[in-house]
C-alpha cells in the first residue's frame, strides 16, 4: 500500500462533498504540522476525520521554521529536561523510523572563544547528547581543537576561535513534511481540503457539534458536522476560540522570528554553527545552496498571515 495520496482538485471536490454529507468523529481546523499530524493520528486509529485549511497546507508557521528537528539546547539551558528529553525522543523517531526520507542528521559546531568555556559548553552538549542517547545521528558529540575547527570552518575568525564542540541535529524540509502528513492522512481516509476557512461553530444544547465553513474557491458556505473539533490554528488559535465564545485553555502570544538567508559561498564552513548572542542562541544552518541564520523572537501585533521583518 502506498502511504500518500495526491491532494488534487478532484480529490478536493470529492472531499468537500463528503465533508458536507458525513458526520465526522474528528474535525481538525488548520493544516499546519499540528493539524496534519492530528488528522493522521486520528485517521490511523480508524476514526472518520476531516482536515480544513484556510489557505494551503503548511502555509503558516509550518513552512517558515528553522527546519530543525532538535531537542532544544535553549530549553536545556532553562533546565526544561522533560521537554528536551521528549523532543530528542521524537527526533530519533523521525530520523530512524517515521520519515528518514525527509529528515537527515546535520553536523554543527559550537565554537569556543575562551578555553574556560569548554567545560560549561562541553557539559551542556554532553548532557544533551546523553539524553538523546545518540539515536538517529551518526556519532556522539566530540571536542575539537583549534586547528581542526578552523579546517572545517575557514571563515571563522582565527584570532577568536580556541576550539569547538561538534554534535548533530536533525533537519527537515518543514513544508514537505507537513504536506506528507496531510497526504498520508488522506491515504488513511481523512477528508483533507485547503482553501476552506472555518467561520463559525454549530452548537446544539450548548455543545459544539461542528463548524460553518466557506469554500474560498467558490465562496459557498456550508456546514460540517463532527463529534469533536480540534483547534490546530497555530497563531490564529485565539480567533477560533473567540468563535466558540471566550478564551480557551491556551492563550497564544504572536511573536516574530526573523531569519537571514544568505548564499552558501558567503560563509565557508562544512558544518552548521551555533553561537551565543546577548539574548539567545544563534543558529547558522546549512540549507541547500544557502545558509539560514536566526532566529529572533519579538512580539508581533500586525497581520498574522504576513509577518515581515
Ligand atoms: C521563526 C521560527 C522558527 C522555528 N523553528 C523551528 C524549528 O527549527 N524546529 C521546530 O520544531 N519548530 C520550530 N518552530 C516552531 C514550529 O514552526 C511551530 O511550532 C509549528 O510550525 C506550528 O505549527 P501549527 O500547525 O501549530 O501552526 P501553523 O503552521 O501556523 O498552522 C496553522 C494553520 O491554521 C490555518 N488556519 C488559521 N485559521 C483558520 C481557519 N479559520 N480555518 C481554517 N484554517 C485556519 C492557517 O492557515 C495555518 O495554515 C519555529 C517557529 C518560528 C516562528
Amino acid at each position: 500500500m502506498s502511504t500518500a495520496q495526491a491532494l488534487s482538485p478532484s480529490s478536493r471536490a470529492e472531499s468537500l462533498k463528503k465533508l458536507e454529507e458525513t458526520e465526522l468523529d474528528v474535525l481538525v481546523i488548520g493544516g499546519g504540522v499540528v493539524g496534519a499530524g492530528s488528522a493522521l493520528d486520528a485517521a490511523t486509529r480508524g476514526l472518520k476525520v476531516g482536515l480544513v485549511e484556510a489557505r494551503d497546507f503548511a502555509s503558516g508557521t509550518s513552512s517558515r521554521s528553522s527546519k530543525l528537528f532538535h531537542g532544544g539546547l535553549r530549553y536545556l539551558e532553562q533546565f526544561n529536561f522533560a521537554l528536551v528529553f521528549e523532543a530528542l525522543r521524537e527526533r530519533s523517531l523521525v530520523l530512524n523510523s517515521l520519515c528518514p526520507h525527509l529528515a537527515k542528521p546535520v553536523p554543527f559546531i559550537y565554537p569556543l572563544e575562551k578555553l574556560i568555556d569548554r567545560p560549561y559548553v562541553g557539559l551542556g552538549i554532553g548532557v544533551y547528547d546523553v539524553m538523546g542517547a545518540g539515536r538517529g545521528v551518526p556519532s556522539h558529540h566530540k571536542h575539537v581543537g583549534k586547528k581542526k575547527t578552523l579546517e572545517s570552518f575557514p571563515s571563522g575568525k582565527r584570532s577568536a576561535i580556541r576550539g569547538s564542540v561538534k554534535f548533530y541535529e536533525g533537519q527537515v524540509d518543514d513544508a514537505r513534511h507537513t504536506m506528507m502528513l496531510a497526504r498520508t492522512a488522506a491515504e488513511y481516509g481523512a477528508l483533507c481540503v485547503n482553501s476552506t476557512r472555518v467561520i463559525g461553530f454549530l452548537r446544539e444544547e450548548g455543545r459544539v457539534v461542528g463548524v460553518k465553513a466557506v469554500d474560498l474557491e467558490t465562496g459557498r458556505a456550508f456546514e460540517i458536522r463532527a463529534r469533536q473539533v480540534i483547534n490546530a490554528a497555530g497563531v490564529w488559535t485565539d480567533e477560533i476560540q473567540e468563535m466558540v465564545g471566550g478564551r480557551g485553555q491556551f492563550q497564544v502570544r504572536a511573536s516574530k522570528g526573523v531569519h537571514l538567508v544568505v548564499p552558501r559561498n558567503r560563509i565557508n564552513s562544512s558544518t552548521g554553527i551555533i553561537t551565543r548572542t546577548e539574548k539567545s542562541l544563534l543558529f547558522v544552518i546549512p540549507w541547500g545552496s544557502h545558509w539560514i541564520i536566526g532566529t529572533t523572537d519579538t512580539d508581533w501585533n500586525l497581520d498574522l498571515a504576513h509577518p515581515a521583518a
